[in-house]
Parts: structure tokens; C-alpha cells; sequence
């Protein structure tokens, strides 16, 4: 859990301010619900065989013996305190919130056990129009941020009758491939087959990438319905990727469901993540009701704009220079002492001492360049160096090393 210290305060709350206004703005009204509830509403709505409840709460017996739990996430709780103050029955209802949750992770940058989110719930709307405007409330806040590098990923987990019909043939697929599963991932084969989709495990990547998807097994209304939101994001004309493997780490999530992610920010890179819920409601006490909604992370987002601030401070560097993979520093260096010598005005920073992609592109964002080339083992195999853009949204090309000079003279 991590202090916010003064220097970082303006940040903070130009933060919070633009969500406010941007969330009224959409005519969502705020909700503060409490830090701690019973430890059964997390139990019942996150699901028993996530990493949330299976390993991250904060609970302890009060002194009536009662089990409690700081908030993991607020949607449970947004959901309960609807129910009892009687705000849904079958009404519109646009909500935003903002507060401090609590997940005991191993903590590391972008991971806290205490973080603030701010999110939005929708209520009582069937559509993918709710989701294509909770899409575009996210979109409009990371402009008002100036944060141009986050992109967005959707995907439909379908209804819950094509979902465990689907969950069968993945059950059957991973049963097949069974000595290629992790501890954790046999588990959930019993407990949440559609959770394996989601490990992180490098080793079994491979496997991922060929099982079968849900969209190959949509019933029709499912189909119909995530194509309609892939319509109005289209018409809107803002760019998504479908992201078939994005399975969300929540039980209650059902057709439409979506993360915005940035490369800039190493290991921790999804800033928001949200979806439908449909059968939240019904699920803690509820008369059925549609629900959509999504939650932001603050610390990660509070992140790039010091980065990006820091960056706008710098503004010397027009190139910063990748390097990876064997064999590729000399290659780089050779490429980069030449480009000196043809670009005397050239600024550019070649990045020593290694580290991942990940890791290299962050101080290249950071390093306020214009460009980043990069040289890595496809690149020397084809003699050639990529160009990524940095800041405009812009494809990223490869060009043979004898014309970069030439590229980089009309581009910086
Ligand atoms: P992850 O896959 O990163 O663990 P999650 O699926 O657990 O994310 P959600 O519960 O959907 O995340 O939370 C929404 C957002 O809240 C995340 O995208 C992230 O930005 C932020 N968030 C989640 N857990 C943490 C944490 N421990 N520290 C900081 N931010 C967090
Ligand atoms: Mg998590």
C-alpha cells in the first residue's frame, strides 16, 4: 500500500476532476458505497474460482464474528446497494464511483494491494449501444488526459447457454492436451475452464493460441449482438482489435466485454477493463436486469501522464534506438554511428545494457523522441531496420538500412 505524496497530488486530482465532469457530463451520477462489506457479496459475484477471491481478499471475522472483506472491486457493491435502496426495477440508471480497493498481489509497479479505480455502471439497458457509449466515455477521457497510446480490445464471451456449451468443448480440448497444463490451470479445469484462457503462463502459450475460440460457437443473437457494437464503434470510426482470448478475470461478465491497453507502461499495461454483467442482479437478490459497465486504474493512468510530462520536458531526442535479441548490439551501433554521420543534427538515443521490448519501448516513450527504430532478429535477418511512430498513430514500417538516412532526413 503506497503513499501519494505531494509532488504527485496535482496529477491525482486532474484525474479525478476530469472524470467527474467528463462521467456527468454523460449523465452518470456518482455512488460511494462502503470499504468493507460481507465477505459473501464478493463470494457470490466475483466467483469462487478467481484469483480475487481464491487469494487476494482482505478479510477478517469482526467482533460478532461476522466475515468481512475490504472491497476488491466495487461492482458488488454497486450492485448491492442498488438492490437495497431500490435503484434499478427496471430503470435506467447511469452510475460513476471513485475510491480506494484492496487485493493482496505481489506488489510491483502498476500493482498495489491498495489502488484507487474510478468506473461507470450502467443499468437496465440490453443494447450494445450502452457498451459502444461506456466505449466512448473512456475514449473522450484518455483524450481529455492528452494520453495518446491506448488502444482497445473487445470481445464477446456470448450468452451464458452458448458459454457453457463452448465451456464443454474447451473442457474436452485441455483434457486432450492435459500434460501441457500448469498446476493452476488443472484446477480450474474443473473449477472455471474459460479462466485457463487468461493465464499469463509463457509455457503454455502455444497451447492458448490453438484452442478454440467462443466466437466459432456463437448462437445467433450473440453474434447479432456483437456485431452491432462492432458497428457503432466502426461507424464512430474508433479502432479496436478483437482480442479472442480476452476472457476478463471476473466470473460475472456475459457478451460484450472489453480492455483498453497502452505499451507504455512495461508488464502492467491494461489501464481499464469492463463488459456487460447481465445476471449481476439477478445473481445477489435482484429482479434480472441488464448491467454494463467498466473500471479504470488510477495509479496506472496517473503513470503515463507523468511519463508524458517528463517526456514534454525533454525535447531533445528525435530517435530513440531498440536493440534486441543476440548478435543485434553490434548490427545496431554500426547502423546508428552511420546514421551520425549522415545526420549530423540528428538527436538519438541508442539504448544500452539490454532488457525487454517492453521495458526498452517504455524509455523510449519516455525519452520524448519522435521515433523509435528498431533492430531486432527479424530485422538483421532481413537487413532492414522498423520505424514506430511515437506520437501519431501512424503504422510502423521497416525500411532496408541503406535508406534510413534518407527516411530519417524527411521524418525528423
Ligand atoms: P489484471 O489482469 O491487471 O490483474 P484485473 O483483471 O484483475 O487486472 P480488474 O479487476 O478488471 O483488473 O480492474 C480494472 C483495472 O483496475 C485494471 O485494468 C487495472 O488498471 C486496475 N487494477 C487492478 N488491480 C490492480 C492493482 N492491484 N493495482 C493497481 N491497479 C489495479
Ligand atoms: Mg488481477
Amino acid at each position: 500500500m503506497h503513499d501519494i505524496l505531494p509532488t504527485d497530488m496535482p496529477v491525482w486530482n486532474q484525474v479525478e476532476d476530469e472524470y467527474r465532469r467528463l462521467a456527468e457530463s454523460y449523465g452518470y451520477r456518482q455512488i460511494r458505497t462502503p470499504i468493507l462489506e460481507k465477505s459473501a457479496l464478493f463470494q457470490r459475484s466475483i466467483g469462487e474460482a478467481t484469483d480475487i477471491i481464491e487469494k487476494e481478499m482482505y478479510s477478517f471475522d469482526d467482533r460478532n464474528g461476522d466475515s468481512l472483506s475490504l472491497r476488491p472491486e466495487n461492482t458488488a457493491s454497486v450492485v448491492r446497494a442498488g438492490l437495497q435502496n431500490g435503484l434499478f426495477n427496471g430503470q435506467h440508471q447511469r452510475l460513476w464511483y471513485c475510491g480506494p480497493m484492496f487485493r493482496h498481489e505481489r506488489p510491483q509497479k502498476g500493482r498495489y494491494r491498495q489502488f484507487y479505480q474510478l468506473g461507470a455502471e450502467a443499468f437496465g439497458m440490453a443494447g450494445a449501444d450502452i457498451e459502444a457509449e461506456l466505449i466512448f466515455l473512456a475514449a473522450r477521457f484518455w483524450k481529455v488526459l492528452g494520453l495518446d497510446y491506448i488502444s482497445l480490445q473487445i470481445n464477446t464471451l456470448g450468452s451464458s447457454e452458448c458459454r457453457s456449451r463452448y465451456r464443454e468443448i474447451l473442457v474436452s480440448y485441455f483434457r486432450d492436451h492435459s500434460a501441457a497444463l500448469d498446476d493452476d490451470s488443472l484446477r480450474r479445469l474443473e473449477t472455471n475452464p474459460l479462466r485457463i484462457l487468461d493465464s499469463k503462463n509463457p509455457d503454455m502459450q502455444a497451447l492458448l493460441e490453438d484452442a478454440p475460440t467462443l466466437k466459432q460457437h456463437l448462437d445467433p443473437q450473440s453474434d447479432e449482438h456483437f456485431s452491432s457494437l462492432m458497428d457503432i464503434l466502426d461507424y464512430a470510426q474508433v479502432s479496436y482489435e478483437v482480442n479472442p482470448r480476452l476472457v476478463r478475470g471476473l466470473d460475472y461478465y456475459s457478451h460484450s466485454v472489453f480492455e483498453w491497453v497502452t505499451d507504455t507502461l512495461g508488464a502492467q499495461g491494461t489501464v481499464c477493463a469492463g463488459g456487460r454483467y447481465d445476471g449481476l442482479v439477478e445473481q445477489l437478490g435482484g429482479r434480472a436486469d441488464y448491467a454494463a459497465g467498466f473500471a479504470i486504474g488510477c495509479e496506472r493512468l496517473v503513470a503515463m501522464i507523468i511519463d508524458q510530462n517528463q517526456a514534454q520536458k525533454q525535447q531533445n531526442c528525435d530517435v530513440y534506438f531498440l536493440v534486441q535479441g543476440e548478435g543485434s548490439v553490434r548490427i545496431a551501433h554500426k547502423v546508428a554511428e552511420g546514421l551520425r554521420d549522415k545526420l549530423p543534427q540528428l538527436s538519438m538515443i541508442v539504448h544500452a545494457d539490454g532488457g525487454s521490448f517492453k521495458s526498452q519501448m517504455r524509455k523510449a516513450h519516455k525519452s520524448g523522441a519522435k521515433l523509435a527504430l528498431i533492430l531486432g532478429e527479424s530485422e538483421i535477418e532481413s537487413g532492414n531496420v522498423s520505424i514506430k511512430y511515437l506520437r501519431e498513430d501512424a503504422a510502423q514500417i521497416e525500411i532496408a538500412q541503406p535508406e534510413l538516412p534518407g527516411k530519417l532526413a524527411q521524418l525528423i
